[in-house]
């Protein structure tokens, strides 16, 4: 519905809604395409990326497909189906080719302060999980973007190269490793806060502590949004003839209140995180890598374990988990009524649909929630047989708002995947769902270009290409192209193998 006061709010071209890695990298690929819009970020909180993009309110994986053994199921006829790996890989290097390009043309500064190189490994145990293990390998083997990993099954070579690992371990079971040099580990926080201060040293506006409570769509086609100061309750008005609700789980609400038809039926069902983590440098310095297990039978896949290296500003930690946690918020500084708020007549049938379907995902967050500490440390012992509970601190990570999708036949389904929602004027959009999320954040902003400005994208392109040089280009088909960006994107980010800087 259009606002009669609509026509006295001041108008920009542009905004962005939230300070998270999703709008701070729409923020400096449209800074850098139009330096002549206006374009203002709006943040309910008092900093940047304080929310899911937060360092320790993620894991930062960078992630590439390189050891998510959720990305590479077993089909029923025993057959390892790859394709959500190398998609996922493809969309990292996209992510890989901007970053580089934003270090190399000064919008982003400080490289390791958000980009480290950390061994990615996929870890399992016992004869049946090694057979798995191998064909998933085997099935990787003839794609380039996989290739350089190291087959390790030897109690030896594991040792030493996850001495942390092997204290304690009965090596009488078979264990073997699948081990990525080419990983990373990513701060998005503090990337965020870089790219949000590249927009802000070239004219962006940010409100921080303002919040958009409301939007309307304009007779034009421009959007009225009401901004409320967190501070002083006062409001005030807006208008953009584009609009990104990057606002993370709250991006459903807004998008609701928005009434794009696009958004219609859509619901959110928010899944917490929790995670051990360990400062204690006896252990931190015995680590260099992620590992990732499997999920546990019927849990979603991005709940499989991980024992991690973390560097955040410029210390390294341990991290283990997650264990899913549970809340009704759709932020971790949200409000308790955001689920109830987010039903809907429009979704109801959907929302109810999805919570029918998923009794093996309630049995297992309920199984989780009634983890203790001891018995969340077993878990860990897994993957460090010697760890011992005096050097585990649990912390409470992000929400993921999941997606819940319309179906047909069940009503609705449940996601776990990233959807980008777009009205069909190109005018509003906004982002859904949480994986593999911030590591995909270019191509989702890129596709957020391209679907909201058709008419201008032809002309972006060769700004893009030089930001992007693949872009368009399925890499795994391209060994010459992919050899020498890897090169190139590894000299800008000073990444080495082995989990050191070059
Ligand atoms: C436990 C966990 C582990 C994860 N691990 C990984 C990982 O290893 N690798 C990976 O790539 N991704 C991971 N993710 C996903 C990743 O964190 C998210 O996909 C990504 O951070 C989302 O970014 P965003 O910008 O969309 O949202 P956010 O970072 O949540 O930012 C949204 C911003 O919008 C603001 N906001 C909200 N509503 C409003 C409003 N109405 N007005 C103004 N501002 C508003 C918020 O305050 C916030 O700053 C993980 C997520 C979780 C929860």
């Amino acid at each position: 519905m259009s606002d009669p006061q609509a026509g006295t709010a001041p108008e920009v071209d542009a905004v962005l809604v939230g300070t998270g890695i999703m709008s701070a990298t729409l923020c400096a690929l449209l800074r850098r395409l139009q330096p002549d819009w206006s374009i203002t970020v709006v943040e309910r909180l008092d900093g940047a990326a304080a929310e899911s993009s937060d360092p320790w309110n993620n894991a930062g994986t960078g992630h590439a497909g390189l050891c998510e053994l959720f990305y590479t199921p077993e089909l029923t006829d025993g057959s390892i189906d790859i394709t959500k790996a190398v998609r996922v890989n493809e969309q990292f290097q996209v992510t890989r080719q901007f970053w580089a390009y934003a270090a190399e043309s000064g919008m982003v500064s400080d490289v390791p302060g958000f980009l480290n190189s950390v061994p990615h490994v996929s870890f399992v145990q016992g004869a049946r999980r090694v057979d798995y293990l191998r064909r998933r390998r085997a099935a990787l083997a003839g794609n380039l973007l996989f290739a350089g990993s190291e087959w390790i099954d030897d109690a030896d070579e594991f040792a030493r190269r996850l001495p942390y690992m092997a204290v304690g371990r009965d090596f009488r079971e078979p264990i073997a490793l699948n081990w990525a040099d080419d990983g990373t580990d990513v701060d998005f926080g503090a990337l965020s806060r870089q790219l949000i201060g590249y927009g802000v040293r070239n004219g962006v506006a940010v409100l921080f502590g303002h919040e958009v409570s409301n939007l309307s769509r304009q007779r034009d086609g421009t959007w009225t949004l009401t901004i409320r100061n967190r501070r002083t309750a006062e409001s005030r008005k807006l208008t953009a003839r584009f609009v990104f609700v990057g606002a993370g789980g709250q991006a459903l609400p807004l998008l609701q209140k928005s009434g794009i038809t696009e958004a219609r039926g859509f619901g959110g069902f928010p899944v917490g995180g929790r995670f051990l983590r360990s400062a204690n440098s006896a252990i931190v310095g015995q680590h260099r890598a992620k590992v990732y297990g499997l999920p546990a039978p019927g849990a979603p896949g991005m709940t499989a374990a991980h024992l991690d290296t973390r560097i955040v500003n410029n210390k390294s930690w341990l991290s283990f988990g997650p264990f899913a946690g549970w809340s009704p918020k759709f932020l971790k500084h949200g409000r308790s009524s955001d689920l109830a708020r987010s039903v809907t007549p429009g979704n109801l049938t959907t929302v109810l649909g999805a919570g029918v379907s998923q009794l093996e995902l309630v049995r297992y967050l309920v199984g989780q929630l009634g983890l203790s500490q001891p018995a969340r440390v077993r878990t860990l012992r897994e993957f460090a047989p010697s760890a011992v509970d005096s050097d585990w601190e649990l912390t409470t990570a992000g929400q993921r708002v999941q997606v819940i999708r319309r179906d047909r036949r069940r009503g609705g389904v449940l996601e776990f995947d990233t959807t980008v929602l777009a009205a069909a004027d190109g005018s509003i959009a906004g982002l859904l769902g949480a994986s593999p999320g911030a590591s995909t954040a270019v191509s989702a902003m890129l596709g957020v270009l391209q679907r909201c400005f058709p008419a201008r994208y032809q002309g972006w392109l060769p700004t893009l290409k030089e930001m992007v040089p693949s872009l368009g280009v399925t890499l795994s088909d391209e060994p010459a192209l992919a050899d020498e960006l890897r090169t190139w994107t590894a000299k800008a980010l000073q990444l080495g193998p082995g989990g050191n800087r070059s």
